[in-house]
């Protein structure tokens, strides 16, 4: 059976042709199943009851399951959601926070189960990785923290004017750019006004710099961009994004000046994580104004989220106090991420669901009670 939550609009107009049927269903099917949040066939009222009966022979449109839903004490959720099916007796699972603050609401959706890029402070990384997520996996964190939020304000059906979530952000577990194919299609139903209307300024995507795909993403989804930097030369960043080695930063700068051309918004945020003594000393500070120069850009630090073994630290608060002046002295805009959810480890970077690594490289590891 096709899982209908798998297809953009021209996907599922392309399918209801194969079937025999007029093209302009998939307009219909995308505003029940997406805006509306009905995957019910009988439920939709607007479809005759005989194409229904033929659409519930032959698809279905099921979200992923949701293991556990977690309530952080400053209102963050957390999910757990299974990626596996039952029947195979594996236990990959993934996460995904909603972030409310007073202006708006932020989704932060997973693109893949753990991540293959092996940034040393990011406890996703160290978990190795098992595999993508397919469209109806990443479409379907949306679905399921909708349906959630709606339930809870007490309006089954809250139109989408009157958004909960306004904002979405792929920065959950993964790097959404090596699951490209599947990240685009979910972000063109993000975006479609017949699905969930979102305004491309309002959805970001964070990636760690895969230089080749940020130069085709501006082409087929130009979205809102963040980068992350993390350091400011090669030498460091080698060692904390291992994938500066194959695209250094010279190079990743140049392809987020392309970016710019066609991005919906007129800078690109670098992330930067603050590791107390590896890359926040004032020295750090000026490299980094020197290197970001040509790139019109607001910066984020995010104070280090520990995790056990990650033989990192949280800069001193007074060293990200110098570190932002610094840079806000310079003209730039910087804002310090507001840790949230920590109770619930549901912060940037503690994301790890459940990962069966098929990359061994967790096995290969030595315990660190081992080299104590
Ligand atoms: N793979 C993508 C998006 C997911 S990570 C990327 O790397 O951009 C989202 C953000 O959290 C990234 O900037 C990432 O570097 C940062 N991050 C990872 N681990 C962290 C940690 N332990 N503490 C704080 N931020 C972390
Ligand atoms: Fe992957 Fe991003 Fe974590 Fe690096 S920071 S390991 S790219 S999820």
């Amino acid at each position: 059976m096709v899982n209908l939550l798998n297809f953009n609009q021209p996907q599922l107009a392309q399918w209801f042709a194969e079937q025999g049927e007029k093209p302009f269903r998939a307009k219909q099917l995308m505003r029940w199943m997406h805006h509306f949040g009905v995957h019910d066939f009988e439920k939709m009222t607007d479809i005759a009851k005989v194409l229904r009966e033929k659409l519930a022979t032959k698809a279905e449109i099921t979200l992923p399951t949701v293991q556990l839903e977690q309530v952080s004490n400053d209102g963050t959720r957390k999910w757990l959601i299974g990626t596996d099916d039952v029947k195979t007796g594996s236990a990959n699972s993934i996460e995904t926070v909603f972030i409310p603050e007073d202006d708006r609401g932020t989704l932060c959706i997973s693109s893949q189960v753990g991540c293959a890029l092996e940034c040393t402070f990011c406890s996703t990384g160290r978990q190795g990785f098992n595999r993508n997520l397919s469209v109806a996996e990443i479409i379907g964190q949306l679905g399921i923290a909708n349906k959630s939020l709606r339930a809870e304000s007490g309006y089954d059906m809250l139109p989408l004017s009157d958004r909960i979530i306004s904002n979405v952000v792929m920065m959950g577990m993964g790097e959404p750019l090596a699951n490209y194919d599947n990240v685009v299609t979910a972000m063109q139903i993000m975006l479609d006004d017949s699905a969930y209307g979102l305004s491309r300024r309002r959805l970001t995507l964070s990636t760690s710099g895969m230089v080749n795909a940020m130069d085709k993403l501006k082409e087929d989804c130009p979205v809102a961009l963040a980068v992350s930097l993390h350091a400011p030369n090669d030498a460091l960043r080698d060692v904390l994004v291992p994938i500066n080695k194959k695209y250094p930063i010279k190079e990743l700068m140049a392809a987020c000046e392309r970016y710019l051309v066609k991005a919906p918004r007129d800078f690109v945020t670098f992330e930067y994580v603050m590791l107390d003594g590896v890359n926040d000393t004032v020295e750090h500070a000026h490299q980094l104004l020197d290197v970001v120069k040509n790139v019109p850009c607001k910066f984020n630090l995010i104070p280090f989220n520990p995790f056990p073994d990650s033989g990192y630290e949280t800069s001193k608060p007074s060293h990200i106090r110098v570190f932002r002046d610094i840079l806000m002295q310079a003209g730039y805009v910087v804002t310090v991420r507001k840790t949230r959810g920590d109770d619930i480890d549901a912060a940037c970077g503690q994301l790890a669901g459940k990962v069966l690594d098929k990359t061994k490289r967790t096995s290969k590891r030595i315990p660190i009670e081992v080299i104590a």
